[in-house]
């Protein structure tokens, strides 16, 4: 191998691996420093060789709702898997016989992989929801990187599928992400429907908000974790008030369903939703 494919191969090979070792947020470009003998300029080399890539990336697409007249749309859940509130979540799809697509964070599904197993066996879609959360807007392109690259690896690894989609922490989503997501193989799935109550809100509520919202080819974002809130310190004000949020979406998903169901929609995953439009 060149020694320019050798660095290369490190630069966009290293963050993940080296991430998972370390935690490093520049850890793809401390493994290239390593590697070409503690260099300061190589290893910013290295860094700008993962700006570009040669391979051919084609093309991939962000979706904020489908485009489709069949009667389905999509329920996503993100920031888990989460014991509190996944279980409950997946019981609820199961009753109404519908599918979703979750997005797990990385470091909840390395907490919780068993918890990750059973959302895949009872038939629902994962996507990459980033390795911790980080707001990407505010991360340099190692750090998203990073982000990206080790939740990827703990979902191919843990769950053996091949997931294809992703979602950004916040809906935030830098070019270095989209391109990284590229590289991945990911499309990318905003939503159209969310929680826009502020307060915590109660479950009929939130339900009624939602509902409003439901129609064909919608995607409905919606959470079974609590997202930065699982990096805080029990009983910090704000972990608190995410916990209570997602426990009124909790709640009151039956009852999305079931208003859903009242207007001949029915919840599948993303994919299938995709595959249902002409776009
Ligand atoms: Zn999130």
């Amino acid at each position: 191998m060149t020694d320019h494919g050798r660095r290369r191969l490190l630069g966009l090979a290293g963050a993940g691996v080296a991430g998972a070792a370390i935690g490093a947020t520049t850890a793809g470009a401390a493994v290239a420093a390593t590697a070409d003998g503690g260099d300061d300029a190589a290893a910013q080399e290295a860094r700008e060789a993962t700006w570009t890539t040669d391979r051919p990336l084609g093309v991939r697409r962000v979706w904020w709702s489908v485009p489709t007249s069949a009667p389905l749309l999509s329920l996503t859940f993100d920031d888990g898997p989460d014991p509190l509130f996944t279980p409950r979540i997946l019981d609820a799809l199961r009753d109404a016989d519908a599918r979703a697509t979750f997005f797990m964070m990385g470091a909840m599904l390395e907490r919780h992989p068993d918890l990750g197993r059973r959302v895949v066996d009872e038939g629902h879609e994962v996507g990459n929801h980033t390795w911790s959360h980080e707001n990407l807007a505010f991360q340099d392109e190692p750090g998203i990187r990073e982000q990206l690259e080790r939740c990827h690896e703990v979902l191919t690894g843990t769950l053996g599928v091949t997931p294809t989609w992703f979602r950004p922490p916040r809906g935030a989503l830098p070019g270095a992400a989209l391109r990284i997501a590229a590289e991945l193989g990911y499309d990318t799935a905003i939503w159209s429907v969310s929680r826009t109550l502020s307060e915590v809100g109660t479950p009929q509520r939130i339900t009624e908000q939602l509902a409003e919202g439901l129609e064909p080819g919608a995607i409905v974002d919606l959470h079974d974790s609590i997202g930065r809130g699982n990096f805080m310190l029990p009983f910090s004000g704000l972990r608190d008030e995410l916990a209570a949020k997602r426990e009124v979406e909790v709640v009151g998903l039956p009852d999305v369903l079931a208003a859903a169901a009242r207007s001949g929609l029915r919840s599948v995953t993303l994919s299938e939703l995709v595959r249902s439009s002409q776009a």
